[in-house]
């Protein structure tokens, strides 16, 4: 069979009075009025270990969300059992029947499911009705539906074959199991990495970051109800050293889907490395981790363009974003013009809950990145080569929130304008207009990663030059657009250099990486 490319699932509005507005409302104060009690998934079990930790909105820290059970390196084991125990029966189960599974989760997410996981998002991540719609409702329904389209697409791929001779490809999973790491930052990456892998029939323990648990709980809930069978997501909380060293010294381990910091990944790739001989297969190796990521505006750009792509690029999902634009190279002809701009849309920006709908801009994860944000910001404006245009203030008193806050660096490679700071906080810098070719090299130069850019030009040469010169800069390059917001079968993401194996999600080239084929020729 082949199954048609699906249509992106539209982003609803929430104007006041909708239907969908009225079902996250009552979503949120039921999530609020419940204190959850989230267990673990292990096989057939519900894994309640009493070692309870709480969660909390990173808005309203002092409030309890709910707690979660957390478990030790026993679940870990106990996981990776029941995802080896799960492993025939899932891999020999006709590929139509898997996707069918994933096709219906993807209905429950856009319909039942929808007020409670964007009410979740919100709550537990801090992310306003418009940043939860795109992520967990919109995106990992795209990823659902797309990735079962490209499923059956590479099932459909064979080879020649000759008279006499019949060659096939038997697109087999990877022997073993594979381990899943996922992110607080978006609730479809987290649900991206486990149910991808599964669906090539791959078993898999999956391993949320703790502050994104609330969210996971409520994807594993769609999971189980959309016939996803008991072993093939396990979903444990225990910390990263426990769990890695459990599974980093297993024969089996097979696969690694990351989504994380680029220093994690790196320890975990050397990890690999050490154990190597450990396996009983070659470990796939995926991981989308840090950016640096960067918009240079040529002196032929709309200066209201590059004013809002800095703006959003930046300071949606409050920065979080491996994709977030974080340094910007604007030419001195239009940078008054960018400068108002930019200033003035930031006075618009309403900061808060988003349990208030009229909130654009939330609260950050939690004190660690609070804390790590803020100390940016202290450093940026110790810097007498610094100006703060915007922002600059933050407290967490109540919530985590830290003003979206804009620098002006006269140097090119100081601190704010090199290393990711995955938060609201952008730095400038302002070049002569004659030196676009220098500066694309300066571009090309500053970071080590290679996630996302973007070229702001009205000028084709200028364009050309940027999208030659910097090739290797950004895995995915936009041209007079902001830097982020990939949408799932339209823009494959994923970067490489320190920002990933490039293994864009969202595509087929991402599931290639679950599958292990054998290749069988019969001879007549
Ligand atoms: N795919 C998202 C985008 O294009 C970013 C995902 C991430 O931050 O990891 O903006």
């Amino acid at each position: 069979y082949k199954v048609p490319t699906p249509a992106n699932e539209p982003v609803l509005p929430y104007t006041p009075g909708s239907k969908e507005r009225k079902e996250v409302s009552a979503a949120l104060k039921e999530a609020r009025n419940t204190e959850a009690d989230i267990p673990m998934y292990i096989g057939s079990e519900e894994v309640r270990t009493g070692n309870k930790k709480p969660l909390a909105p990173p808005h309203d820290h002092k409030h309890v969300l709910g707690h979660f059970h957390e478990g030790d390196r026993s679940h870990v084991e106990q996981a990776i059992n029941a995802a080896l125990g799960a492993k025939e029966a899932w891999a020999a189960l006709p590929w139509e029947q898997r996707a069918s599974i994933f096709l219906k989760a993807a209905e429950l997410m856009a319909g039942p499911y929808r007020a409670k996981i964007n009410a979740a998002t919100m709550l537990a991540q801090s992310k306003s009705i418009f940043q939860a719609e795109i992520d967990a409702a919109c995106e990992m329904i795209d990823f659902l539906r797309f990735n079962v389209h490209y499923m059956s697409q590479i099932y459909a791929e064979q080879p020649e074959s000759a008279p006499g001779i019949w060659n096939r490809l038997e697109y087999r999973p990877l022997e073993g199991f594979v381990f899943a790491i996922t992110p607080f930052n978006f609730t479809s990456i987290a649900g991206n990495l486990p149910s991808s892998a599964a669906l090539m029939g791959n078993t898999v323990v999956w391993k949320p970051a703790y502050t994104q648990i609330y969210s996971a709980n409520v994807l594993m809930e769609v999971f189980r109800d959309a016939g996803v069978p008991d072993g093939v997501i396990n979903l444990v909380y225990v910390d990263g050293p426990t769990a890695g060293d459990v599974v980093f010294n297993h024969p089996d381990f097979a696969g690694l889907h990351f989504t994380g910091s680029t220093g994690v990944f790196q320890h975990l790739w050397k990890t690999i490395g050490e154990n190597i001989q450990k396996y009983k297969t070659y470990p796939r190796i995926v991981g989308e981790t840090g950016g640096k990521d960067f918009i240079v505006a040529h002196k032929s750009a709309k200066a209201k363009e590059v004013a809002t792509a800095i703006t959003r690029g930046a300071f949606e999902f409050q920065g979080q974003k491996c994709s977030a634009a974080s340094r910007a190279y604007i030419p001195d002809n239009i940078w008054s013009d960018v400068k108002s701009y930019v200033v003035e849309d930031l006075k618009s920006i309403k900061m808060g809950s988003p349990e208030d709908f009229t909130n654009f801009f939330n609260a950050v994860i939690d004190e660690r990145a609070f804390d790590k944000i803020a100390g940016y910001i202290d450093k940026a404006k110790a810097n007498p080569m610094n100006e703060i245009i915007a922002g600059g203030n933050y407290d967490k008193s109540k919530g985590y929130f830290i003003e979206p806050t804009v620098v002006v660096t006269k140097d090119p490679q100081s601190l704010t304008m090199c290393e990711e700071i995955f938060g609201p906080v952008i730095t400038l810098y302002v070049y002569q207009a004659e030196r676009f070719e220098e500066t694309l090299e300066l571009v090309n130069s500053t970071s080590p990663y290679a996630l996302t850019g973007a070229i702001f030009s009205q000028d084709r040469y200028a364009i050309n030059l940027a999208t030659k010169k910097l090739v290797d800069a950004a895995g995915n390059f936009y041209i007079n657009d902001k830097p982020t917001g990939a949408v799932v079968g339209q823009q494959p993401f994923g970067g490489a250099r320190a920002s990933g194996t490039n293994d864009k999600a969202g595509s087929v080239l991402n599931l290639y990486r679950w599958v292990s084929p054998r290749t069988i020729k019969e001879t007549f």
